[in-house]
């Protein structure tokens, strides 16, 4: 039947000698470091630990792997964590392409992926059994509100391409971020590589079990696009941002455009989107 239909499309475009160009099916993967298999303590979240970059190279060529094989013509990697200085060229994926530095608030979602994935992910902040959990900043964030709801870089990020009609396809990391995904985007496809006990009390899969799986299931996501629909979340939207106890905002903080002051550390940002609330905030 499909082969059928594919025959069809191929008599047609060739007799009549133009062929409506299909979209090319970019995947734009977000990396971090918390959610990769074998990382548990702090200290092997440093950007140039060597190890973290053994384990987060081979995670992202797996899924490059799995992406590919599952019909993507294009895989494109942000490195996300910490300053974008953990992958390196020389390692990545030959066919994959390497996003190196800041991306803004849109990040890049303007030029029209399929389909975003993200790899290495932890949960939010105060997420039990998240393992290094955090809301975008360990130090500097308590709590991050999204219309009044707790969210983390999963669910903020996946609203964001939501705003660019992209669905999020593909998650790995630990137990808790595979639910945090999968209580917004039931369909993504996701790999859990390690279970948290407590924040630096890990199960963890082995490096090779994790590529192993990371593979599969990014295969199985890459021939899901289309079929997941985009997460998205309808303005106006109220961004709440509660800094930590040593952080006090700025004198002009209340100042900026939509934005008010809750508390010495606690500012709230209004946007008639969630684009416009994010790109206040990325602002200040
Ligand atoms: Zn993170």
């Amino acid at each position: 039947m499909r082969l059928n239909a594919i025959c069809l499309v191929l008599l047609i475009c060739s007799s009549a000698m133009v062929c409506p160009a299909q979209p090319r099916k970019s995947v734009f993967v977000i990396t971090d470091a918390e959610g990769v298999a074998g990382i548990c303590r702090q200290e092997q979240t440093e950007p140039k630990d060597p190890e973290l970059r053994q384990l987060l190279t081979g995670e992202v060529n797996a899924a490059v792997d799995g992406f590919l094989a599952g019909g993507a013509d294009e895989v494109i990697v942000w490195d996300g964590h910490d300053g974008s200085q953990t992958l390196s060229a020389t390692t990545i994926h030959p066919k994959a392409k390497l996003v190196i530095g800041d991306i803004g608030p849109r990040m890049t979602f303007e030029r029209g992926y399929a389909a975003v994935a993200f790899l290495g992910q932890h949960a939010m902040a105060g997420v039990r059994g998240g393992i290094m959990a955090h809301s975008y900043s360990s130090l500097g964030i308590q709590n991050m509100l999204l219309n009044g709801k707790a969210v983390g870089e999963i669910e903020t990020r996946t609203a964001l391409a939501g705003s660019f009609s992209i669905p999020v396809i593909f998650l790995s990391g630990d137990r808790a971020a595979v639910k945090e995904l999968h209580d917004i985007v039931p369909d993504a496809v996701t790999a859990e590589v390690k279970e948290g006990l407590a924040r630096y009390t890990c199960i963890t899969l082995s490096a090779a079990a994790a590529r192993e799986l990371i593979r599969e299931k990014a295969s199985e996501a890459a021939r899901r696009i289309g079929a997941v629909k985009p997460y998205r979340i309808e303005g106006p939207v109220t961004l709440q941002i509660e800094y930590t106890t040593r952080n006090s905002l700025p004198i002009s903080a209340g100042s900026h455009p939509g934005s008010e002051v809750v508390d010495d550390r606690t500012i709230r940002i209004h946007g008639k989107d969630l684009v416009e609330a994010w790109t206040r905030y990325q602002a200040r």
